[in-house]
């Protein structure tokens, strides 16, 4: 099957290709509505002059980043995919190696600051991929498509996600201390106002998956256990009373949303992750059909083509 894309004809391997570079840019330059409608709702409402001067340098710094389509921040972060793929979507063999094409692209297109550096010996690759990066996550479904959620994630918030095994004793007053400590530990450092991920059981890795998969989650969708919804909020109240506010200079904006994952847990530990995302809080989707057709999911209206 080969698909149109202005003059040229493209076999569904450069569809995919081209998609994703168009993802990342769109990712880079443009947060999603839901964050930008929290970031008006924040601004709206703080109360502390200084919070609120921040809020509007934010606000003005994304109208810049879309109009010009150049990046919301310089830190344009270590980039993740998290791939829904449909089991009759067909050479989900290749995609590993479109997507890392893609990336390469992208580095020099948009552009993308080269954020892949080897641990022992320091080098940067100069182009955002290298050993497990970009880190591609995989959820099998029933279908005949590809969705695929490019996710780039600054080091400020990333250097600020905590992981504690709590005593099961400890339960659900354990983690909400551990949840304040955390925000109050990590200060101005990831960006404020942010987005909190928390993850709850599995064992430690799982819960960092959790944790990092709750920021995934857009802003104006609720969590089906409405446990899960008091907690949220509970927990989001008391963070935003810490008063670390924007950019962690003051305020009653620490934090835009709380979002919590969870799963069962053994009977001797309680895992509990969590994640920051800074106020960039980037993620753009699309799902791309067996057809050719794309469907972008996470900004209203966009071709990707
Ligand atoms: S934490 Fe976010 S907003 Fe702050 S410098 Fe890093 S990417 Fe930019």
């Amino acid at each position: 099957m080969t698909h149109r894309q202005g003059e040229k004809t493209l076999n569904l391997e450069d569809l995919i290709e081209n998609v994703t570079v168009n993802l990342l840019q769109l990712a880079v330059t443009e947060l999603p509505e839901d964050v930008k409608t929290a970031l008006r709702n924040a601004y709206d409402k703080e109360r502390s002059p200084i919070g609120k001067t921040q809020l509007k340098t934010i606000l003005e710094n994304i109208k810049l980043a879309e109009e010009r389509r150049i990046p919301i921040c310089q830190d344009t972060g270590l980039i993740s995919f998290y791939l829904k793929a449909g089991s009759q979507f067909k050479d989900l063999d290749k995609i590993e190696k479109i997507l890392r094409k893609a990336v390469m692209r992208a580095t020099v297109k948009i552009p993308l600051r080269p954020n892949a550096i080897d641990p022992f010996i320091q080098k940067n690759t100069n182009n955002n991929t290298g050993r497990h990066v970009p880190y591609i996550h995989w959820d099998i479904a029933n279908g005949d498509f590809l969705e695929i959620t490019a996710f780039p994630k600054g080091g400020g918030s990333e250097n600020m996600c905590a992981l504690k095994i709590l005593k099961p004793a400890e339960g659900l007053t354990g983690l909400k201390r551990f949840v304040v400590e955390s925000v109050v530990n990590a200060g101005g450092m990831p960006c404020p106002p942010t987005i909190i991920g928390v993850g709850i059981g599995g064992g430690a890795d799982i819960a960092m998956d959790l944790a990092k998969r709750a920021l995934l989650r857009p802003l104006d969708e609720q969590h089906p256990n409405p446990f899960v919804v008091q907690l949220e909020q509970e927990l989001l109240e008391a963070v935003n009373k810490t008063g670390i506010g924007p950019m962690g200079l003051g305020g009653d904006s620490t934090a835009l949303a709380l979002r919590i994952e969870y799963a069962h847990r053994h009977p001797a530990s309680y895992p509990v992750a969590i994640a920051f995302q800074c106020w960039a809080a980037r993620r753009a989707a699309a799902r791309i059909y067996a057809d050719g057709s794309v469907e972008c999911l996470s900004h209203k209206n966009r071709s990707l083509l």
